[in-house]
């Protein structure tokens, strides 16, 4: 198990970010350079590093990060026109914080799925 990251301070208020929500499992928070005009980051509370690393046990809480998107769309008025849900695994992934984290991208028309 890899360490912790900053973003377990930031579900814990160790570090004040704004939190958008948050629940037994989960937490949402705005990306800090956001790619697009709506990018919100949803991370489970439990420090998984990555997707690798996810069990049966983490079943629940997976599932609940793509409800959380949903609503958030819905509250970012976005989930009429669309968005995308992207969770990147380490380096070939493009993956830079070692705990899970589901990016929520839209509020415009989102390019190509993939630049490589
Ligand atoms: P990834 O490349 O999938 O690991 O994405 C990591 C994301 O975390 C990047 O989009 C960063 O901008 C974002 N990020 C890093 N530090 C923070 C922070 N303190 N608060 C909010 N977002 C952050």
């Amino acid at each position: 198990m890899t360490a912790e990251t900053i973003f377990s301070k930031i579900i814990r208020q160790e570090i004040p970010t704004p939190l958008l929500y948050q629940d037994e499992l989960v937490t949402a928070f705005r990306d800090i350079a956001p790619r697009v005009s709506t990018h919100i980051l949803i991370v489970p509370n439990k420090h998984i590093p990555t997707i690798n690393d996810v069990t049966d046990a983490d079943e629940l809480t997976m599932g609940r990060m793509i409800s959380v998107a949903k609503k958030l769309a819905k509250e970012e008025g976005i989930d009429e026109n669309g968005y995308r849900l992207i969770i990147n695994c380490n380096e070939d992934g493009g993956q830079e914080v070692f705990h899970i984290h589901m990016h929520l991208l839209g509020g415009q028309r989102l390019g190509a799925m993939l630049s490589v």
